[in-house]
């Protein structure tokens, strides 16, 4: 990233990408050309989910959106009625049932020989900021169901089926985007900058390709509302892109051969497609291999920018091995709170590295005397009691250490989110989340404009990795730490 860049608004490069080398870039809309008040969208839904299961008879009525209670890259676990945060190896390391978090104990009994593989139906992955509604009632229903207020036909399966169900209908049926489109203040997050950095991309000669599964009625108005007043003159989003897809139904849209239809009227009339797209047209469905013949291009030639890392990311990537840009706004403030407690971090990592010196200490003494015990080995001499009594000062001081590292551990185990922590770490090891960030998207960063101030011309590198011996490496053997030879 280059320096003189606000942190906040970087783009991270997971793999390295010259942005010169990319012909076309397409976007994906919701929570990526257009980001949304998440707790403002997300009460709505809540309230439209709640709607939908009071009218079938569910005693909901008492309950209130709680958008604390769960962040993106969660996952449910549909089987235990638990919502979980896993390491970048797929291990719970912290768990809730319903509302209130799992004891170490039943965390343990639960997950212990556990590893978390999304493609079983019994986890669902928080893919979007979307799914912040869905997660918040299902924890609650978990508790209304145990608590027995459900009937005793039901489980913490179907549980999941009906709130995804109700949420879905929520989202198709309209009211509640017509409540956004009537008050998109309200709803929207609007970026000035954001027109401009696409509209750079476009003078660079790059096509630039909408692919978003709202529809036409939806998409339409709100990308009037992000877009128009910030172009120059007339110019409006519909020129702005060269081809743009809306009701595309991605993932499928990166894998299938659905047709196209062309938008012929403001009001959304349709006219089948045959053959190719045609420039600075608007059309529904439609897939990735008609606009790739359209443009002329394909795979590394196109970049994709979205913010569902299942949909956007990884299946664009896996199916098409298009360049991917993962659109993560939570990544504005992680880095601004990390970098508020970096003084805590160091001086949390320096009461670490005590402990773990401490500990080695302990460890010697131990085998130490087990040797004196046993009479075998080298060092087997020496006074057990000496022993015992350096281990007990040992172990009183370790103890005293404990207390120290716990409050701020617990500090920084709360930062971003009282429940969860940060998104992209769990402890000190990187999130489930995180790991497939790492995996799927060339590049990460909070928000589209940012391509403003990077350009459309940056080469973005990736950069070395850390490997767990690259410290002692560094330490060790860095040049003023290495003898001149003689
Ligand atoms: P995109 O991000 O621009 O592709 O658009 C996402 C679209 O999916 C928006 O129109 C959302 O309303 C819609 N959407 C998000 N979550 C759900 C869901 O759970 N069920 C149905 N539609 C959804
Ligand atoms: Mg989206």
């Amino acid at each position: 990233m280059t320096t003189s860049i606000d942190p906040v608004r970087g783009l991270y490069c997971n793999r390295t990408l010259n942005l010169r080398r990319i012909e076309a870039i397409g976007y994906d809309m919701d929570y990526t050309l257009i980001h949304y008040h998440m707790r403002a969208w997300e009460e709505r839904a809540y309230a439209f989910i709640k709607e939908g299961l009071q009218q079938e008879g569910w005693p909901v009525e008492n309950l209130t959106f709680d958008p604390d209670l769960a962040i993106r890259g969660l996952i449910i676990d549909c089987e235990a009625g638990n919502i979980v945060k896993a390491n970048r190896f797929g291990y719970v390391k912290r768990a809730f049932h319903g509302t209130q978090p799992l004891s170490f104990e039943a965390q343990r009994e639960t997950y212990q020989r556990t590893l978390i593989d999304l493609r079983e139906d019994r986890w669902i992955f928080l893919n979007t900021l979307f799914a912040i509604s869905e997660a918040c009632m299902y924890m609650q229903l978990v508790e209304l169901l145990d608590d027995g207020h459900l009937g005793s036909s039901i489980g913490y399966g179907d549980l999941y089926e009906r709130v995804r169900r109700t949420l879905d209908q929520a989202h198709m049926e309209g009211r509640l985007k017509e409540e956004i489109i009537a008050q998109p203040d309200r709803f929207v997050d609007l970026d000035e900058d954001m027109p401009l950095a696409l509209l750079d991309q476009k003078e660079a000669g790059k096509k630039l390709l909408l692919i978003t599964n709202s529809e036409w009625s939806y998409a339409a108005p709100m990308l009037q509302y992000a877009f128009d007043a910030f172009l120059p003159g007339d110019m409006t989003w519909r020129q702005l892109f060269d081809i743009a897809i809306v009701g595309a139904r991605k993932p499928s849209f990166f894998s299938g051969q659905s047709p196209a239809f062309r938008v012929v009227s403001e009001d959304g009339m349709l006219r089948e497609q045959p053959g190719l797209l045609h420039e600075g047209e608007v059309y529904v469905g439609g897939n990735a291999a008609l606009v790739e013949r359209t443009l002329g291009l394909s795979g590394e030639e196109i970049l994709y920018v979205g913010d569902h890392l299942f949909v956007d990311v990884n299946v664009s990537k896996n199916v098409l091995r298009w360049r991917t840009a993962l659109i993560v706004r939570e990544l504005e403030d992680e880095i601004a709170t990390l970098a508020a407690f970096t003084e805590r971090q160091h001086t949390l990592s320096a009461l670490m590295e005590e402990k773990e010196t401490l500990e080695a200490e302990f460890s010697a003494l131990r085998l130490r005397l087990q040797r004196i015990r046993a009479q075998y080995g080298p060092h087997s001499n020496g006074d057990p009691e000496t022993l015992e009594q350096q281990m007990r000062d040992l172990r009183e001081r370790l103890v005293g250490l404990d207390a120290e590292i716990a409050p701020i551990a617990r500090e920084s185990g709360r930062m971003m989110n009282p429940n969860w922590g940060v998104l992209m770490r769990t402890g000190k090891e990187k999130s489930h989340f995180a790991r497939q960030v790492e995996r799927y998207a060339d590049i990460y960063t909070g928000r589209v404009s940012n391509f403003l101030h990077h350009t459309p011309f940056v080469y973005l590198r990736s950069h070395r990795g850390s490997l767990p011996h690259d410290d002692v490496v560094d330490r060790e053997f860095a040049p003023d730490a290495i003898e001149p030879l003689r």
